[in-house]
């Protein structure tokens, strides 16, 4: 997946000041805070994206490198290590946490919760694509998925330690989990509590690491997910089925698993919306004396009436024989648009009766009927 570009992310100009890109980030960041979206995955990427745009065009090595050669030009530098979901909300506090700033005490209970985002781990989420056919889409689905993914390491209980309580307290913050440090920022000097770097915030550090997960707390391991897809789903839909992404490491709390709804192209209909389109082809003799033709729909073939001089391009609207709306609304239509076949290669038995058409008055055409027939289609179409 392409990344997307920086200054696009934090919304602002290629020639933008340092003090606008800090303005520009601190805004994106407060906007997509997990304190203010809860649960919602979408926020939290876009607050991890901001971050590593920050990252960059903060820097004026980076944002050189970037200006020149894209994401490319970053290689190792923050390309590899803050990929996509490389740079956890964790790292994004204690690199950035100064830019919220105590000074915005407007947030009430910010401070707080932030703390406990620090403290508090939480696997990476995992992403799977879920194909889905126009039955699929039509009915809902019930589905089984098979993921590779971090799982709690069940040798140690996910505690990384060898008999589950080889742990000493960490000398570094005194089994705090924090420490505390001076730091000068935009807003002026500030002193900022951050986790501790040796115990990561958890107080104390293992003394015998488990053998199997070599005292992360979890291991790679396969896991059968079942998924349930609403009805009327559409192509770049996502879902989230929360808490069955990754583990995370010692104890914390689980990613999510987001699901990117992928439609299958149908062979037959075409999707437009919750409305489905077929395109019939019919003969001259069916569109002339008209006829009952099988068309396919979502649950399968149906018989619809042609009428005697059916003109092509009419197009039949059979409602609610579309796609349900997946909020529940009400369902769409199939549009069967009609096209008269012109047979290309006849015989010559078979062009001598067509000549004799050709002769018939009634085989002229009718400019009048077929405008109208034509202004009633548009109108149709675009109502
Ligand atoms: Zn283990
Ligand atoms: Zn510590």
């Amino acid at each position: 997946m392409g990344k997307r570009d920086y200054y696009a992310i934090l919304d602002i100009s290629k020639s933008a000041s340092k003090e606008e890109i800090k303005k520009a980030y601190r805004k994106q960041a407060l906007k997509y805070h997990p304190d203010k979206n809860p649960g919602d995955g979408t926020a939290e990427e876009k607050f991890k994206e901001a971050a590593e745009a920050y990252e960059v065009l903060s820097d004026d090595d980076k944002r050189v490198r970037y200006d020149r050669f894209g994401h490319a030009g970053l290689g190792g530098a923050a390309g590899g290590g803050y990929g996509g979901q490389g740079m956890t909300i964790e790292d994004i506090f204690s690199s950035f946490g100064d830019i919220f700033g105590d000074a915005f005490g407007g947030f009430g209970g910010f401070g707080g919760s932030r703390r406990s985002a620090r403290t508090m781990r939480k696997g990476s989420n995992l992403r799977v694509q879920v194909k889905l056919n126009l039955q699929e889409i039509a009915n809902g689905a019930e589905k089984k998925i098979k993921v590779n993914k971090y799982v709690t390491c069940n040798s140690c209980d996910g505690t990384g330690a060898q008999d589950g309580s080889s742990f000493s307290t960490c000398s570094t913050c005194n089994g705090n989990g924090q420490v505390t440090r001076i730091s000068n920022t935009f807003l002026g000097q500030m002193q900022t509590v951050t986790t501790c770097p040796t115990c990561g915030g958890e107080g104390k550090n293992i003394t015998m690491k488990c053998t199997k997960c070599y005292g992360e707390g979890i291991i790679k391991d396969e896991e059968v997910i079942p998924i349930s897809i609403p009805a009327g789903v559409a192509e770049g839909m996502q879902m989230t089925v929360s808490g069955k992404g990754n583990a995370a490491r010692r104890g914390g709390v689980n990613g999510d698993l987001l699901l990117m709804i992928h439609e299958k192209s149908d062979p037959e209909l075409i999707r437009d919306g919750n409305d489905l389109l077929y395109n019939l082809h019919i003969s001259i003799p069916q569109a002339s004396l008209g006829a009952a033709v099988e068309i396919p729909t979502i649950e399968g073939k149906v018989k619809i009436k042609i009428e005697p001089g059916t003109q092509p391009g009419k197009i039949l609207r059979l409602r609610n024989k579309g796609l349900p709306d997946v909020n529940g609304y009400r369902k769409g239509d199939l549009l069967v648009s009609i096209n008269v076949w012109i047979p290309k290669n006849l015989t010559r038995d078979e062009q001598k009766l067509i000549e004799k058409f050709g002769d018939s008055p009634n085989f002229i055409p009718r400019p009048d009927s077929s405008e109208k027939n034509f202004f009633e289609r548009m109108r149709g179409y675009f109502k």
